[in-house]
């Protein structure tokens, strides 16, 4: 049979331990055999960051401003253990970080759902997608103890010198604490257009919440700036797509997704998604069916794995153990490039091919045939627990029938 065909080559972003281990087998085992795989290499292994000084991870992300379609590893975020491990010039940053701050995108996670692992909340049957703004708010915020007798001020000085002040409190008779916080238009316009791009893209309704009501000022230009975006550039397009654009208050909207069925987008402010990112993770099961990707508001796409490098499974690999580390979110990464590579290219064979790497992954698990992680979730009567490389295996027989 002959290998599907590529144009444009995808950006691949190698990165670590067992995640590295299994990103090889996947494209030897379950990509070449079938695709005429092009892509520009790079290495984002630590080893080839600390020799590069980190330019390494700069020119992946720029490279994929060119091409417009990534597949990135999951990577190691050095601490002072990786210092030492690694022998490491400096504690470099995290290269997601790098890359998210470059393409300045915004991150998509979603639940790949099979039978037999069921969520937490009975009633999510479809997946739930969060997308978390990830610029500013508490993370970039100045706070103080405040001794009993003060009194805290906002003072904003403009270009020309001119001071606003607003009282924050009058500490009388406690000490206390004050917070400071800012975010910036350009990358909450950055943020929504993220959104609805990829609400156009996977046609679901996208839902967006804030505290305006009680953030008058605050959280009430999040959702100016989502409305008038909506409005001037996304109102036509979304209604052709048949799909929703809803706001509405953060509490109703916890509510709202704890009664709903799942199956559309939820944009949140960088600590709403941070909070309910891990709530929706846990519900809906394992870290190794949780895949993640970086959307540019220009329509950049950068597909991972929601997990780390998955360190524990790798010592045991290094001493030469089995070990069955789940490989469906590192897949699904591989599956959303092609397909994103297939559809702006206009190569249908090649995200049909994807799609079908997806239906015979999903049907190894509903076969009964799992890694350690799933085993211990799936309510099949007839279940096995395999190693990482038969899985993969298991995976081929069915893809192999199919292509
Ligand atoms: P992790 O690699 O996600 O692993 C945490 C634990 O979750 C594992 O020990 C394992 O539990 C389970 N797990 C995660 N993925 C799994 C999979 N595919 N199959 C089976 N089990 C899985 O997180 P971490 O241990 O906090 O971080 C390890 C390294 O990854 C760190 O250096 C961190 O910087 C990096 N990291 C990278 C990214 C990224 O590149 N996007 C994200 C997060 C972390 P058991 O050990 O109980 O089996
Ligand atoms: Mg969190």
């Amino acid at each position: 049979m002959a290998k599907i065909e590529m144009k444009t080559p995808l950006v691949e972003m190698d990165g670590d331990e067992m995640t590295r281990v299994i990103w090889k087998m996947i494209k030897d085992k379950l990509i070449c055999p079938y695709v005429d795989l092009k892509t520009e290499y790079y290495d984002l292994g630590l080893v080839e960051r600390n020799e590069t000084n980190d330019q390494i991870t700069i020119d992946s992300a720029n490279a994929t401003k060119k091409y417009g379609v990534a597949v990135k590893c999951a990577t190691i975020t050095p601490n002072a253990q990786r210092m030492t491990e690694y022998n490491l010039k400096e504690m470099w940053k995290s290269p997601n970080g790098t890359i998210r701050a470059i393409l300045d995108g915004t991150v998509f996670r979603a639940p790949i759902l099979v039978k037999g692992i069921n969520s937490l909340i009975p009633t999510w049957t479809k997946p739930i997608t969060i997308a978390r703004h990830a610029y500013g708010d508490v993370y970039k915020n100045s706070e103080m103890k405040v001794k009993d007798g003060s009194k805290a001020e906002l003072i904003v000085t403009d270009k020309d010198g001119n001071e606003t002040r607003q009282l924050i409190h009058e500490f009388k008779g406690s000490d206390g604490i004050i917070q400071g916080m800012h975010n910036i238009n350009k990358s909450i316009a950055s943020f929504a257009r993220s959104c609805f791009n990829f609400a156009l893209d996977t046609k679901q309704n996208i839902w967006f919440a804030t505290k305006d009501t009680i953030s008058k000022q605050y959280d009430h230009t999040f959702k100016d700036i989502f409305a008038e975006i909506f409005e001037t550039e996304y109102k036509s397009k979304f209604e052709a797509a048949g799909i929703e654009y809803f706001y509405t208050l953060i509490d109703d909207a916890v509510a709202r997704v704890v009664r709903s069925e799942g199956g559309y987008i939820w944009a949140c402010k960088n600590y709403d998604g941070d909070v309910m990112s891990d709530m929706v993770a846990t519900a809906f099961g394992s870290l190794g069916m949780m895949t993640s990707v970086l959307v540019s508001p220009e329509g950049v796409y950068e597909y991972e794995a929601a997990h780390g490098t998955v360190t524990r499974h790798y010592y045991k690999h290094l001493k030469g153990e089995e070990t069955s580390t789940n490989s469906v979110a590192t897949i699904f990464a591989w599956t959303g490039a092609l397909k994103k590579r297939g559809e702006l290219d206009g190569i249908p064979e090649l995200s049909a091919f994807a799609e079908k790497l997806e239906k015979a992954t999903v049907q190894t698990i509903e076969d009964g045939i799992m890694t350690g992680d799933l085993y211990v979730l799936s309510t099949l009567a007839d279940k096995k627990k395999v190693n990482t490389e038969q899985f993969l295996d298991a995976i081929n027989e069915r893809l192999a029938k199919t292509v």
